[in-house]
């Protein structure tokens, strides 16, 4: 009788103990859960100031389970976002995902099967999709600019992050865009690029988390800035040769900036001055 006793309260002690730990850990991931999407709605919110983004554009998604991701609605403001606003999506039994309603009974992102197709190929320690429209980034793909080479160009940007070849000008929310784009990431299998361009359209990084993605676009948005800037100056340096005005001889800016050629989308047969022409539209 007594060996019974003691067995019954050894039993209800353990199950208490699992039922601590699994309440424990059910805080932390609900913490961590909130935490990430509190980072997403930052990420955007810091987005849009910088001009990555017009108020209703851009989208996120965070995959915190194997079958499941949370994504940014479509159409809110996404600099107001809040983490109860986004759409959980869970994969069924079948596969296919399921959707429940964000606070605002939004729909999910019109770019979700692109975040689908990647968050499909990712590895476990990616688990962050961004799109963004940096400014400085599409204006050098609109102008001939190759992504991956303009990086190249810059070490201290290609150490840290990965640039993959653009993808071409495709419609937005596309099946044929989502295509493209998981087919360009998993092209580059098994070292992933971190950032692709999206011709004519944007960007889209994935990351170990938001805050990984959102620096890969600060890092190319900051050269395609700057590679802005010297093609620019290029282009007065060289009307002011024309007009017959004195340039300092000797000095960088007055022999102009040469972008490597493999850094043009298949422009070279094109006369240097040509392509210097298209540079500056
Ligand atoms: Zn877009």
């Amino acid at each position: 009788m007594r060996r019974r006793v003691v067995f019954v309260l050894l039993r209800r002690r353990l199950r208490r103990r699992e039922w601590y730990r699994g309440r424990t850990s059910m805080k932390f991931d609900v913490r961590l859960e909130q935490a990430q999407l509190s980072d997403a709605c930052e990420v955007l919110r810091r987005s849009y100031e910088r001009g990555w983004i017009s108020t209703r554009d851009g989208n996120v998604s965070l995959r915190l389970t194997a079958g499941s991701f949370h994504i940014s609605p479509s159409g809110a403001r996404k600099f107001a976002l809040n983490p109860e606003d986004f759409v959980l999506a869970e994969r069924d039994a079948t596969g296919q995902y399921q959707l429940s309603a964000s606070r605002l009974g939004a729909k999910p992102s019109g770019e979700m099967e692109l975040h689908q197709r990647l968050h499909a190929l990712m590895p476990p320690d990616r688990r962050a999709v961004l799109h963004l429209h940096p400014t400085s980034t599409v204006a050098a793909m609109f102008a001939g600019m190759r992504l991956a080479a303009v990086a190249d160009g810059f070490p201290e940007v290609a150490r840290y992050t990965r640039v993959g070849p653009d993808v071409p000008a495709l419609p937005a929310t596309s099946g044929v865009l989502a295509e493209a784009t998981a087919a360009v990431f998993s092209g580059a299998l098994p070292a992933l690029p971190d950032i692709v361009g999206l011709d004519r359209h944007g960007v889209v990084a994935i990351g170990r988390d938001v805050w990984d993605c959102y620096e890969h676009v600060e890092r190319l948005e900051h050269i395609c800035q700057i590679v802005l800037h010297a093609a620019a100056a290029h282009g007065v340096f060289a009307q002011l040769r024309a007009a017959g005005l004195q340039v300092a001889t000797g000095s960088a800016s007055s022999e102009g900036m040469q972008l490597p050629d493999a850094a043009v989308h298949g422009r070279r047969s094109r006369s240097r001055h040509r392509t210097s022409a298209a540079r500056q539209r």
